[in-house]
């Protein structure tokens, strides 16, 4: 078969054979997740923004913490944008609990607090696209509506035979296809948790066609070869220069405007000495870059112009912080205290951070 027939019927699939096995593999097999036992469309959206990007096994602590600390739309509604962002902090990618926030705001105020069963409506709140306002709807009110992330649609590509890059626009609305004709009108919410479980447990990078429980509806010559996506745009590498700069017991930190914007960060320094060696570097990924975090200890403030204030170490544990400087601050804490036993200043902040030393 070639390419061209391939992208014409991706969906041709037996499919009431298909959806039987799926949905029988999936009583013996599926995942117990938190937010399976529930059908709270809040705490179902919660979960699907948490877990853009993010792995299970991450996301559940995260979940349960964050229902006890706003347990409704209302609740999420009225916190403080510092609260929201600290209860987020470890997750990254702040953006998804900003547009959280925003979406809990709008549901208290178009919507009496509760979430319509519409994904249209749902799709026009902040933050929200097609997957997850189709994802809520079937999960929270068992609507009969397809769903594409990555386990499913690297499911269905494989299903399909589907050869063009699933990451483009003609590859997306394939897969979207392929989905909706697969989806039952009936029970479709487990049946969408067993297709996500089937790509996460079997069909998964390394497929296990050989326990596959739908190895006969599969079209898939070379599954290992699918899904094709684009050639990656190649990773940038950034130095990120900062500041450690302590006195009476106190750090200085300055509030971030862009990528971590409403955070506290290690002040920004323009330039270093050339013979210079930081106090602290570490590196950690954003989005196609690969940033290393230099930390250098300094005297005063960098820029004075930039929002930056002083903490104790009881108020570092209460406000938003990326965990790249969270970490980086706790491990320039631990030097300087280590390397000038009688430095008051030091050892005192050192002392006060010792219960986030010893829970991380
Ligand atoms: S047979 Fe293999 S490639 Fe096809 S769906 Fe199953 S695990 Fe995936």
């Amino acid at each position: 078969l070639n390419d061209a027939k391939h992208l014409s019927q991706p969906s041709v699939l037996d499919g009431a054979a298909f959806r039987s096995a799926v949905q029988h593999w999936y009583l013996k097999n599926g995942r117990d997740l938190p937010w399976r036992r529930t059908r709270d469309p809040y705490a179902i959206l919660v979960s699907e923004f948490m877990l853009q990007q993010t792995q299970v096994a991450a996301v559940v602590p995260y979940y349960h913490r964050w229902l006890q600390r706003f347990p409704t739309f209302a609740s999420l509604a009225l916190a403080g944008e510092s609260d929201v962002l600290h209860a987020w902090e470890g997750l990254g990618y702040y953006n998804r609990a900003r547009s959280l926030h925003a979406a809990a705001k709008a549901v208290v105020r178009d919507h009496g607090g509760i979430l319509p069963n519409d994904p249209d409506t749902i799709r026009a709140l902040p933050g929200i696209g097609r997957y997850t306002a189709n994802a809520v709807v079937t999960f929270a009110f068992d609507a009969a509506v397809p769903i594409v992330e990555a386990n499913t649609g690297r499911l269905l590509s494989r299903l399909t035979n589907m050869r063009e890059p699933i990451d483009t626009i003609g590859g997306r609305e394939a897969l979207w296809r392929a989905a909706r004709a697969l989806v039952p009108q009936k029970h479709a919410g487990t049946y969408n948790s067993a297709l996500t479980d089937l790509g996460a447990l079997i069909c998964g990078r390394v497929p296990k066609c050989n326990i596959c429980p739908v190895r006969r509806s599969c079209r898939a010559p070379d599954p290992q070869n699918l899904p094709r996506k684009r050639a990656r745009a190649t990773r940038v590498t950034l130095t990120e220069n900062h500041s450690f700069i302590y006195a009476d017991q106190r750090v200085l930190l300055e509030r971030a405007n862009d990528r971590w914007r409403g955070m506290w960060i290690l002040p920004r320094l323009k330039t270093t000495r050339q013979s210079e060696r930081p106090v602290h570097t570490s590196a950690f990924p954003f989005t196609h870059h690969r940033i290393t975090l230099a930390v250098y200890i300094r005297r005063s403030v960098p820029h004075p112009r930039v929002e930056c204030r002083w903490f104790t170490a009881s108020e570092i544990e209460t406000i938003p912080m990326p965990s790249p400087h969270r970490r980086a601050l706790t491990q320039c804490v631990e030097t300087v205290a280590a390397s000038h036993s009688t430095s008051r200043n030091a050892v005192g902040i050192r002392v006060a951070l010792r219960p986030r030393l010893r829970s991380e």
